[in-house]
Protein backbone atom coordinates (compact mmCIF):
# COMPACT_ATOMS: atom_id res chain seq x y z
CA UNK A 1 0.00 0.00 0.00
CA UNK A 2 3.00 2.26 0.99
CA UNK A 3 4.89 1.12 -1.89
CA UNK A 4 1.35 1.97 -4.16
CA UNK A 5 1.36 5.12 -2.62
CA UNK A 6 4.85 6.36 -3.39
CA UNK A 7 4.56 5.04 -6.71
CA UNK A 8 1.50 7.45 -7.63
CA UNK A 9 3.42 10.13 -5.98
CA UNK A 10 6.23 9.64 -8.37
CA UNK A 11 3.90 9.10 -10.87
CA UNK A 12 2.08 12.56 -10.18
CA UNK A 13 5.31 14.20 -9.40
CA UNK A 14 6.79 12.94 -13.10
CA UNK A 15 3.42 14.76 -14.69
CA UNK A 16 3.84 18.17 -12.56
CA UNK A 17 7.40 18.01 -14.00
CA UNK A 18 6.65 16.76 -17.44
CA UNK A 19 3.68 19.99 -17.47
CA UNK A 20 6.53 22.25 -16.30
CA UNK A 21 9.35 21.24 -18.75
CA UNK A 22 6.60 21.82 -21.85
CA UNK A 23 5.45 25.93 -21.04
CA UNK A 24 4.44 27.65 -24.36
CA UNK A 25 7.93 28.95 -26.04
CA UNK A 26 8.66 31.42 -28.69
CA UNK A 27 11.64 31.97 -30.89
CA UNK A 28 11.90 35.42 -31.88
CA UNK A 29 14.47 36.55 -34.72
CA UNK A 30 14.73 39.59 -33.49
CA UNK A 31 12.79 40.74 -30.08
CA UNK A 32 12.31 44.88 -29.50
CA UNK A 33 11.49 44.65 -25.90
CA UNK A 34 9.75 47.72 -25.65
CA UNK A 35 12.25 49.50 -23.62
CA UNK A 36 14.76 50.08 -26.26
CA UNK A 37 16.10 47.17 -26.05
CA UNK A 38 17.09 44.73 -28.71
CA UNK A 39 18.02 41.70 -28.96
CA UNK A 40 18.62 38.62 -31.95
CA UNK A 41 17.69 34.80 -31.54
CA UNK A 42 15.66 34.83 -27.91
CA UNK A 43 13.51 32.71 -26.52
CA UNK A 44 10.56 33.52 -24.72
CA UNK A 45 8.92 30.88 -22.43
CA UNK A 46 5.52 31.36 -20.84
CA UNK A 47 3.58 30.57 -18.16
CA UNK A 48 0.25 30.25 -18.73
CA UNK A 49 -1.24 33.92 -19.67
CA UNK A 50 2.11 35.72 -18.40
CA UNK A 51 5.94 35.72 -19.32
CA UNK A 52 8.06 33.52 -17.54
CA UNK A 53 11.34 34.58 -18.80
CA UNK A 54 13.24 35.45 -22.11
CA UNK A 55 16.63 34.00 -22.58
CA UNK A 56 18.64 32.67 -25.99
CA UNK A 57 17.46 30.59 -27.99
CA UNK A 58 17.64 26.49 -27.70
CA UNK A 59 16.21 23.56 -28.35
CA UNK A 60 12.88 23.33 -29.98
CA UNK A 61 9.73 25.77 -29.73
CA UNK A 62 6.24 25.91 -30.21
CA UNK A 63 6.23 28.95 -32.36
CA UNK A 64 9.37 29.80 -34.70
CA UNK A 65 9.53 33.48 -35.82
CA UNK A 66 12.87 33.47 -36.35
CA UNK A 67 12.19 35.21 -39.80
CA UNK A 68 10.01 38.32 -37.60
CA UNK A 69 10.84 40.76 -35.27
CA UNK A 70 8.67 40.36 -32.21
CA UNK A 71 7.59 43.15 -29.54
CA UNK A 72 5.04 43.85 -26.88
CA UNK A 73 1.35 43.93 -28.09
CA UNK A 74 0.69 47.31 -29.40
CA UNK A 75 -1.23 50.44 -27.11
CA UNK A 76 -3.27 52.71 -29.16
CA UNK A 77 -4.30 55.34 -26.03
CA UNK A 78 -6.77 57.21 -28.17
CA UNK A 79 -9.52 55.25 -30.30
CA UNK A 80 -13.39 55.37 -30.95
CA UNK A 81 -14.25 51.78 -31.25
CA UNK A 82 -18.19 52.54 -31.73
CA UNK A 83 -17.06 55.24 -34.91
CA UNK A 84 -18.76 53.19 -37.84
CA UNK A 85 -19.63 54.21 -40.94
CA UNK A 86 -23.64 52.87 -41.57
CA UNK A 87 -24.68 50.74 -44.45
CA UNK A 88 -24.53 54.00 -46.59
CA UNK A 89 -20.75 54.19 -46.33
CA UNK A 90 -21.71 57.13 -44.54
CA UNK A 91 -20.29 58.30 -41.18
CA UNK A 92 -22.91 56.86 -39.03
CA UNK A 93 -25.94 59.13 -38.04
CA UNK A 94 -29.01 56.74 -38.56
CA UNK A 95 -31.24 57.20 -36.34
CA UNK A 96 -32.90 54.14 -36.84
CA UNK A 97 -30.02 52.08 -35.89
CA UNK A 98 -30.44 49.15 -32.99
CA UNK A 99 -27.93 48.64 -30.08
CA UNK A 100 -27.21 45.50 -31.32
CA UNK A 101 -26.41 46.89 -34.91
CA UNK A 102 -24.07 49.60 -33.51
CA UNK A 103 -22.11 46.73 -30.96
CA UNK A 104 -21.46 44.70 -34.08
CA UNK A 105 -19.63 47.30 -35.72
CA UNK A 106 -17.77 47.74 -32.47
CA UNK A 107 -17.25 44.46 -32.49
CA UNK A 108 -15.91 44.71 -36.06
CA UNK A 109 -13.59 47.48 -35.29
CA UNK A 110 -12.17 45.80 -32.05
CA UNK A 111 -11.66 42.78 -34.53
CA UNK A 112 -9.71 44.64 -37.02
CA UNK A 113 -7.40 46.59 -34.24
CA UNK A 114 -6.63 43.18 -32.80
CA UNK A 115 -5.41 41.75 -36.19
CA UNK A 116 -3.25 44.55 -36.95
CA UNK A 117 -1.19 43.73 -34.03
CA UNK A 118 -2.91 46.38 -31.01
CA UNK A 119 -3.61 43.80 -28.12
CA UNK A 120 -4.63 47.04 -25.56
CA UNK A 121 -6.72 50.43 -26.78
CA UNK A 122 -8.05 53.09 -24.76
CA UNK A 123 -11.18 54.13 -26.26
CA UNK A 124 -12.56 57.63 -25.47
CA UNK A 125 -15.23 57.05 -25.65
CA UNK A 126 -18.91 55.89 -25.30
CA UNK A 127 -20.60 54.37 -22.43
CA UNK A 128 -21.52 51.28 -25.13
CA UNK A 129 -17.80 50.39 -25.02
CA UNK A 130 -18.52 49.06 -21.31
CA UNK A 131 -20.36 45.97 -22.68
CA UNK A 132 -17.75 45.29 -25.61
CA UNK A 133 -14.92 45.75 -23.11
CA UNK A 134 -16.42 42.97 -20.83
CA UNK A 135 -17.26 41.00 -23.63
CA UNK A 136 -13.73 40.87 -24.94
CA UNK A 137 -12.31 40.27 -21.02
CA UNK A 138 -14.08 37.16 -20.86
CA UNK A 139 -12.29 35.74 -23.07
CA UNK A 140 -14.04 34.29 -26.11
CA UNK A 141 -14.69 37.36 -28.52
CA UNK A 142 -11.04 38.32 -30.52
CA UNK A 143 -10.58 41.74 -29.29
CA UNK A 144 -7.71 44.19 -27.74
CA UNK A 145 -7.80 44.60 -23.93
CA UNK A 146 -10.62 47.64 -23.76
CA UNK A 147 -10.19 50.86 -21.04
CA UNK A 148 -12.97 53.38 -21.91
CA UNK A 149 -13.86 56.67 -20.45
CA UNK A 150 -17.80 55.57 -21.36
CA UNK A 151 -18.54 59.62 -21.80
CA UNK A 152 -16.92 62.91 -21.36
CA UNK A 153 -16.71 65.89 -19.20
CA UNK A 154 -17.52 69.34 -21.29
CA UNK A 155 -18.12 72.87 -21.13
CA UNK A 156 -21.76 72.27 -20.86
CA UNK A 157 -21.26 69.50 -17.80
CA UNK A 158 -22.17 72.32 -15.74
CA UNK A 159 -20.99 73.92 -12.66
CA UNK A 160 -17.79 72.71 -10.37
CA UNK A 161 -20.24 70.75 -7.62
CA UNK A 162 -21.90 69.32 -11.24
CA UNK A 163 -18.72 68.29 -12.71
CA UNK A 164 -17.34 66.71 -9.64
CA UNK A 165 -20.50 64.83 -9.19
CA UNK A 166 -20.44 63.47 -12.75
CA UNK A 167 -16.96 62.32 -12.35
CA UNK A 168 -17.81 60.02 -9.37
CA UNK A 169 -20.72 58.69 -11.73
CA UNK A 170 -18.53 57.77 -14.07
CA UNK A 171 -16.04 55.99 -11.87
CA UNK A 172 -19.19 54.33 -10.31
CA UNK A 173 -20.41 53.48 -14.11
CA UNK A 174 -16.63 51.68 -14.12
CA UNK A 175 -14.81 54.52 -16.23
CA UNK A 176 -11.35 53.83 -16.43
CA UNK A 177 -10.00 57.42 -17.20
CA UNK A 178 -11.63 60.98 -17.77
CA UNK A 179 -11.80 62.44 -21.25
CA UNK A 180 -12.28 66.18 -21.04
CA UNK A 181 -13.13 68.62 -24.02
CA UNK A 182 -11.12 71.21 -22.64
CA UNK A 183 -10.84 72.84 -26.53
CA UNK A 184 -13.98 72.89 -29.08
CA UNK A 185 -13.35 70.55 -32.00
CA UNK A 186 -10.63 71.35 -34.39
CA UNK A 187 -13.69 71.87 -37.16
CA UNK A 188 -14.70 74.79 -35.12
CA UNK A 189 -11.61 76.63 -34.32
CA UNK A 190 -10.51 74.37 -31.37
CA UNK A 191 -10.35 77.54 -28.79
CA UNK A 192 -10.75 76.59 -24.58
CA UNK A 193 -14.37 76.21 -24.10
CA UNK A 194 -13.95 74.91 -20.55
CA UNK A 195 -12.87 77.55 -17.87
CA UNK A 196 -10.27 76.99 -15.56
CA UNK A 197 -12.47 76.41 -12.43
CA UNK A 198 -14.44 74.21 -14.62
CA UNK A 199 -10.84 72.43 -15.78
CA UNK A 200 -9.95 72.29 -11.98
CA UNK A 201 -12.91 70.55 -10.84
CA UNK A 202 -12.87 67.80 -13.46
CA UNK A 203 -9.39 67.25 -12.46
CA UNK A 204 -9.27 67.92 -8.91
CA UNK A 205 -12.06 65.44 -8.32
CA UNK A 206 -10.38 62.78 -10.59
CA UNK A 207 -7.05 62.78 -9.17
CA UNK A 208 -8.70 62.69 -5.51
CA UNK A 209 -10.60 59.20 -6.32
CA UNK A 210 -7.42 57.95 -8.06
CA UNK A 211 -9.39 58.06 -11.72
CA UNK A 212 -6.60 59.42 -14.57
CA UNK A 213 -7.95 62.40 -16.61
CA UNK A 214 -7.23 63.10 -20.39
CA UNK A 215 -8.03 66.80 -21.76
CA UNK A 216 -8.55 67.31 -25.66
CA UNK A 217 -7.07 70.25 -25.82
CA UNK A 218 -5.31 72.54 -28.68
CA UNK A 219 -3.38 75.79 -28.19
CA UNK A 220 -1.16 77.20 -25.98
CA UNK A 221 -3.94 78.77 -23.38
CA UNK A 222 -6.11 75.63 -23.45
CA UNK A 223 -2.93 73.20 -22.86
CA UNK A 224 -1.83 75.85 -20.14
CA UNK A 225 -5.37 75.50 -18.11
CA UNK A 226 -5.15 71.90 -18.33
CA UNK A 227 -2.09 70.81 -17.20
CA UNK A 228 -2.37 73.42 -14.40
CA UNK A 229 -5.26 72.05 -13.15
CA UNK A 230 -3.54 69.20 -12.91
CA UNK A 231 -5.28 66.64 -15.52
CA UNK A 232 -2.73 64.00 -16.37
CA UNK A 233 -2.61 63.58 -20.53
CA UNK A 234 -2.90 65.92 -23.51
CA UNK A 235 -5.10 64.11 -26.66
CA UNK A 236 -4.12 66.00 -29.83
CA UNK A 237 -2.17 69.67 -28.61
CA UNK A 238 -1.44 69.72 -32.12
CA UNK A 239 -0.19 73.72 -31.33
CA UNK A 240 1.24 75.35 -28.72
CA UNK A 241 4.83 77.37 -27.53
CA UNK A 242 7.81 76.05 -25.55
CA UNK A 243 6.76 77.16 -22.44
CA UNK A 244 4.06 74.49 -22.74
CA UNK A 245 6.78 71.80 -23.58
CA UNK A 246 8.87 72.89 -20.27
CA UNK A 247 5.37 72.79 -18.42
CA UNK A 248 4.25 68.89 -19.81
CA UNK A 249 7.90 67.66 -19.51
CA UNK A 250 8.30 69.42 -15.78
CA UNK A 251 4.94 68.05 -14.74
CA UNK A 252 5.12 64.85 -16.10
CA UNK A 253 2.12 65.10 -18.31
CA UNK A 254 1.36 62.46 -21.02
CA UNK A 255 1.02 64.19 -25.17
CA UNK A 256 -1.19 62.13 -27.28
CA UNK A 257 -0.15 63.59 -30.80
CA UNK A 258 -2.06 62.59 -34.15
CA UNK A 259 -0.17 63.60 -37.01
CA UNK A 260 -1.11 61.83 -39.92
CA UNK A 261 -3.58 58.82 -39.97
CA UNK A 262 -6.58 60.70 -38.45
CA UNK A 263 -5.57 63.71 -41.19
CA UNK A 264 -5.28 61.28 -43.95
CA UNK A 265 -8.25 58.90 -43.11
CA UNK A 266 -10.85 61.82 -43.52
CA UNK A 267 -9.08 62.97 -46.47
CA UNK A 268 -9.26 59.62 -47.76
CA UNK A 269 -13.24 59.39 -46.89
CA UNK A 270 -13.90 62.74 -47.16
CA UNK A 271 -17.50 62.29 -48.77
CA UNK A 272 -18.33 60.04 -46.27
CA UNK A 273 -18.05 62.93 -43.29
CA UNK A 274 -18.96 65.79 -45.41
CA UNK A 275 -22.35 67.32 -44.88
CA UNK A 276 -22.64 65.85 -41.46
CA UNK A 277 -22.39 67.85 -38.44
CA UNK A 278 -19.17 70.18 -38.09
CA UNK A 279 -17.63 68.19 -41.27
CA UNK A 280 -18.14 71.24 -43.51
CA UNK A 281 -15.72 72.44 -46.28
CA UNK A 282 -14.60 75.34 -43.69
CA UNK A 283 -14.00 72.15 -40.96
CA UNK A 284 -12.09 70.64 -43.36
CA UNK A 285 -9.91 73.47 -44.53
CA UNK A 286 -9.25 73.83 -40.56
CA UNK A 287 -8.35 70.24 -40.18
CA UNK A 288 -5.58 70.88 -43.07
CA UNK A 289 -3.82 73.79 -41.18
CA UNK A 290 -3.83 71.20 -38.20
CA UNK A 291 -1.83 68.65 -40.41
CA UNK A 292 0.24 70.94 -41.42
CA UNK A 293 0.83 72.68 -37.65
CA UNK A 294 0.56 69.31 -36.50
CA UNK A 295 3.64 68.20 -38.25
CA UNK A 296 5.95 70.92 -37.13
CA UNK A 297 4.61 71.19 -33.46
CA UNK A 298 5.32 67.41 -33.28
CA UNK A 299 9.04 68.01 -34.81
CA UNK A 300 9.92 71.07 -32.14
CA UNK A 301 8.20 68.31 -29.39
CA UNK A 302 10.77 65.80 -30.06
CA UNK A 303 13.87 68.60 -30.24
CA UNK A 304 12.66 69.88 -27.08
CA UNK A 305 13.02 66.57 -25.36
CA UNK A 306 11.76 65.46 -22.22
CA UNK A 307 7.95 65.18 -23.00
CA UNK A 308 6.08 61.87 -22.64
CA UNK A 309 4.86 61.01 -25.65
CA UNK A 310 2.51 58.24 -26.42
CA UNK A 311 0.78 56.66 -28.94
CA UNK A 312 -2.74 56.96 -29.91
CA UNK A 313 -4.59 57.33 -33.35
CA UNK A 314 -8.28 58.72 -32.52
CA UNK A 315 -9.04 55.69 -35.06
CA UNK A 316 -12.58 57.14 -35.81
CA UNK A 317 -14.86 55.07 -38.62
CA UNK A 318 -12.63 54.18 -41.48
CA UNK A 319 -9.31 53.94 -39.75
CA UNK A 320 -9.64 50.61 -37.12
CA UNK A 321 -6.94 48.33 -38.04
CA UNK A 322 -5.11 50.94 -39.89
CA UNK A 323 -3.83 51.97 -36.37
CA UNK A 324 -0.06 51.41 -37.13
CA UNK A 325 -0.17 53.91 -40.11
CA UNK A 326 0.72 56.44 -37.70
CA UNK A 327 4.14 55.09 -36.95
CA UNK A 328 4.92 56.12 -40.39
CA UNK A 329 3.63 59.30 -39.98
CA UNK A 330 5.55 59.83 -37.16
CA UNK A 331 8.80 58.22 -38.31
CA UNK A 332 8.99 59.60 -42.12
CA UNK A 333 7.01 62.94 -41.42
CA UNK A 334 7.48 63.82 -38.00
CA UNK A 335 11.00 62.45 -37.47
CA UNK A 336 11.01 60.39 -34.89
CA UNK A 337 13.26 57.50 -33.99
CA UNK A 338 11.55 54.56 -35.10
CA UNK A 339 12.89 52.64 -31.62
CA UNK A 340 11.18 56.09 -29.94
CA UNK A 341 7.76 55.49 -31.53
CA UNK A 342 7.41 51.69 -30.63
CA UNK A 343 8.46 52.56 -27.00
CA UNK A 344 5.92 55.33 -27.09
CA UNK A 345 3.21 52.41 -27.82
CA UNK A 346 4.71 49.61 -25.55
CA UNK A 347 5.99 50.61 -22.60
CA UNK A 348 5.14 54.30 -22.18
CA UNK A 349 1.76 54.30 -23.39
CA UNK A 350 1.41 51.64 -20.52
CA UNK A 351 2.72 53.64 -18.18
CA UNK A 352 0.56 56.31 -19.06
CA UNK A 353 -2.63 53.85 -18.44
CA UNK A 354 -0.90 53.07 -14.96
CA UNK A 355 0.35 49.34 -16.52
CA UNK A 356 3.13 49.80 -16.36
CA UNK A 357 3.56 46.28 -14.41
CA UNK A 358 1.12 44.08 -16.82
CA UNK A 359 1.72 45.22 -20.09
CA UNK A 360 4.46 47.18 -22.77
CA UNK A 361 7.23 44.89 -21.92
CA UNK A 362 8.38 41.70 -22.71
CA UNK A 363 9.76 40.75 -19.51
CA UNK A 364 9.28 38.26 -16.60
CA UNK A 365 5.86 38.90 -15.00
CA UNK A 366 4.32 40.77 -17.80
CA UNK A 367 1.17 39.76 -19.69
CA UNK A 368 1.68 37.32 -23.12
CA UNK A 369 0.81 40.11 -25.31
CA UNK A 370 3.15 39.45 -28.40
CA UNK A 371 3.31 40.66 -31.72
CA UNK A 372 5.57 40.14 -34.86
CA UNK A 373 5.93 42.18 -38.43
CA UNK A 374 7.93 40.72 -40.91
CA UNK A 375 11.15 42.67 -41.34
CA UNK A 376 12.82 44.90 -39.49
CA UNK A 377 10.52 47.91 -37.99
CA UNK A 378 14.07 49.50 -36.55
CA UNK A 379 15.21 50.17 -40.61
CA UNK A 380 11.92 50.05 -42.14
CA UNK A 381 9.06 51.31 -40.33
CA UNK A 382 6.72 50.51 -42.55
CA UNK A 383 7.15 46.89 -41.52
CA UNK A 384 4.53 47.56 -39.16
CA UNK A 385 2.18 46.88 -41.61
CA UNK A 386 2.79 43.87 -41.62
CA UNK A 387 1.66 41.60 -38.87
CA UNK A 388 2.25 38.17 -38.94
CA UNK A 389 1.51 36.60 -35.50
CA UNK A 390 -0.26 38.56 -32.71
CA UNK A 391 -1.34 36.94 -28.89
CA UNK A 392 -2.78 38.46 -26.04
CA UNK A 393 -2.30 36.99 -22.65
CA UNK A 394 -0.76 33.88 -23.90
CA UNK A 395 -3.75 33.02 -26.42
CA UNK A 396 -2.61 33.08 -30.14
CA UNK A 397 -5.28 35.07 -32.24
CA UNK A 398 -3.10 35.47 -35.61
CA UNK A 399 -0.26 33.41 -36.92
CA UNK A 400 1.03 33.71 -40.82
CA UNK A 401 4.33 33.65 -39.78
CA UNK A 402 6.01 31.65 -42.69
ZN1 LIG B 1 -11.03 61.31 -30.20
Amino acid sequence: MRKGLAAACVALTAVTVLAQETPITIRAGRLVDGTGAIRENARITLDGSQIARVDRLRGAVTYDLSDATVMPGLIDTHVHLTAHFDADGRNHSDPDETPEQAILFAAENAYRTLMAGFTTVQSLGSPMDRYLRDAIGRGSLPGPRVLTSLGAVNARTGEPDEIRAYVRRLAESGADVVKIFASASIREGGAQVMSDEQLRAVCGEANRIGLRTVAHAYGTESLTATIEAGCGGIEHGTRYDDAVLDLMAERGTYLDPHIGLLWANYAEHKDAFLGRGNYTEEGFALMEDARVTGIQTFRRTLRHGGVKVVYGTDAVAGAHGRNAEEFIYRVRDGGQDPMDAIISATSRAAESLGLADRIGTIGPGHEADLVAVAGNPINDITAVRDVVFVMKGGVVYKNEAP
